[in-house]
């Protein structure tokens, strides 16, 4: 089988645009997340089981996910969040399975931001963890989100601190210049680990 390495990082730290680079090189990149979306949507058994712990409110009238109001449900209510987490994350650990069954390439990585978090390393052959200052972070995703100082802080102070993920990663690519640099690291990255 295919190895699997698993890339990571804060809100802002540049992950996505990592894994378009490591795609540019030609090795297939799962993005959690957007699975995720697509698996709350799409898997009647998940959409019944969230429906059974939100109510039916959870899914619109065309029976999309409805992410506000899910999102305010849970916003502070820890464990209606670990329910919803424990309804999909393993729902996106089979989608991963299956994905990976389906790959040819012998090497192939996992985009998530919480690969620490679940312990999903622990599955990896190795790590990439992609960082950068926290003023930077902040700065990139007020650019590209329509998100206050505030709540871009709140996401970046509910995440497992960087210097806890440094010490986790195999592999620690630091953002804090120019996407030239950024794609010049990843290179140098994949190029170590083949
Ligand atoms: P999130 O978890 O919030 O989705 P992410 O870790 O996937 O974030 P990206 O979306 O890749 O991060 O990057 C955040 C923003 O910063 C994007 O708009 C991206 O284009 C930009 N960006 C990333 N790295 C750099 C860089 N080195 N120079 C300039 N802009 C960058």
């Amino acid at each position: 089988g295919s190895k699997i390495i698993g890339l990571t990082g804060g809100i802002g730290s540049g992950k996505t645009t990592v894994a378009r680079f490591i795609e540019n090189c030609g090795f297939p990149v799962y993005y959690s997340d957007d699975r995720a979306k697509t698996i709350v949507n799409d898997n009647e058994d998940v959409k019944n089981k969230i429906k059974e712990i939100l109510g039916s409110e959870a899914y619109d009238e065309n029976g999309m996910y409805d992410r506000k109001f899910v999102g305010g449900k849970v916003f502070k209510d820890d464990r209606l969040l670990q329910q919803l987490n424990q309804i999909i994350h393993p729902a996106v650990r089979i989608d991963f399975e299956h994905w990976v069954s389906q790959q040819t390439k012998y090497l192939v990585f996992k985009e998530t931001a919480l690969l620490f978090e679940l312990k999903l390393n622990l599955q990896c052959y190795k790590s990439i963890l992609v960082t950068a200052e926290d003023n930077i972070r902040l700065k990139r995703v007020m650019d590209r989100d329509a998100k206050t100082y505030r709540e871009v802080e709140t996401i970046m102070s509910n995440q497992m601190p960087e210097k806890d993920k440094i010490k986790l990663a195999d592999f620690v690519i630091f953002n804090n210049t120019n996407l030239d640099d950024l794609e010049e690291q990843t290179e140098k990255v994949i190029f170590e680990i083949e």
